[in-house]
């Protein structure tokens, strides 16, 4: 079967067209550097060809052997064919550290550029942290106008073709607006049928920012998320009667409201399985029923560093 071509979006002040569906880097437990290398050749093999990586994920050198070794196979001609995803991690997060931080990404991806640089989020740690929940003290709010004048300066050098954030919030997301030259991109948020982030979705489109949908089935199996919508009896019924996934009939859902996606699998079939989202469409009934889910934000930041005030304080925003 021929691979997957995947439509692609014009982000505001880029060259270069994203890919809509894009291929995760994070898994739980992490996996080791053969795994991620091998399963993002698979999914060039597929079709993928935008890929979400972090430095925090530790999965930037894999990504960026798996792009060698595809250039090397004749996968690809060229890197260029890719687009290529990476955040900047809350420990590098002062102003004078996010050049520094986005070479460092660079070279663990052996790239010259990336395509996306993105502010993972809106949080700063004043140490490297190897294990989370964090101590109070290392929690420090972000500055936010400098931080975003040190993401401009990586576009101006080169280092990336655009900028973004992920996990802002409305009101963050207007500081930045309020002094920059080149305004965020992207943002790359949660959104799912269980966590659907109108009001941010909306805003993000005033404002011209492109809206990336993460963990679009819920994070099943990692320790971020659950079977919430793997298992969700009204997305089961309507996977049934259309002889579709679970999994299919979330990710076209998400698919359906304007935004790209970035999801995980490492698994062959299931990577082709989620690209199958393209040529059909839910109808207007199983998107209200879809529409009546109740509401709960899967990731939160205090899960992560845990519940200090500055962080329960950011979690809230919306
Ligand atoms: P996700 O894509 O919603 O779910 C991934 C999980 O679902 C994996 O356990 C995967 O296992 C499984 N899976 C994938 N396709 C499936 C299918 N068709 N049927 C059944 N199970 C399936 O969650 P995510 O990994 O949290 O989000 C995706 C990516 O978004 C991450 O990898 C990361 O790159 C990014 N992300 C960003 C942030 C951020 O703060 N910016 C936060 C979270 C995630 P298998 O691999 O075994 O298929």
């Amino acid at each position: 079967m021929a691979a997957t071509t995947i439509p692609s979006v014009n982000l505001k002040g880029c060259e270069k067209a994203m890919p809509v569906l894009s291929m995760g880097t994070a898994s739980y437990p992490p996996a080791d550097f053969e795994k991620i290398k091998a399963a993002i050749l698979e999914a060039i093999k597929v079709g993928y060809r935008h890929f979400d990586t972090a430095f925090a994920y530790g999965s930037e050198k894999p990504v960026g052997e798996a792009i060698a070794e595809a250039v090397r196979l004749g996968l690809v001609q060229s890197r260029d064919e890719l687009f290529i995803t990476t955040k900047l991690w809350c420990s590098f997060a002062e102003p004078t550290q996010i050049v520094p931080a986005c070479q460092m990404s660079l070279r663990n991806l052996q790239l010259d550029y990336v395509d996306l640089y993105l502010i993972h989020w809106p949080i700063r740690l004043t140490e490297m942290v190897s294990k989370t929940p964090v101590a109070r003290e290392v929690v420090r709010p972000l500055d936010v106008k400098g931080a975003w004048a040190a993401m401009e300066e990586c576009q101006k050098l080169g280092l990336t073709k655009a900028i973004g954030v992920s996990n802002f919030a409305t009101k963050t997301i207007e500081e930045i607006l309020s002094s920059a030259t080149i305004p965020p991109a992207v943002n790359q948020v949660e959104l799912n049928p269980l966590w659907r982030q109108e009001k941010l979705k909306d805003f993000c489109r005033e404002k011209g920012i492109h809206f990336t949908a993460y963990s679009p089935l819920g994070a099943n199996n990692t320790k971020w998320g659950d079977n919430r919508i793997l298992d969700n009896e009204v997305l089961a019924d309507i996977a049934k009667y259309r002889g579709k996934t679970t999994a299919q009939v979330a990710l076209r859902w998400v698919y359906e409201q304007g935004v790209s996606i970035v999801t995980k699998s490492f698994n062959k079939e299931r990577m082709k399985e989620n690209l199958d989202i393209l040529d059909w469409s839910l109808s207007e009934e199983d998107v209200e029923k879809i529409n009546q889910l109740p509401q709960r934000k899967g990731t939160t930041l205090a899960s992560v560093l845990g519940p200090h005030d500055i962080v329960l304080e950011l979690d809230a925003l919306v």
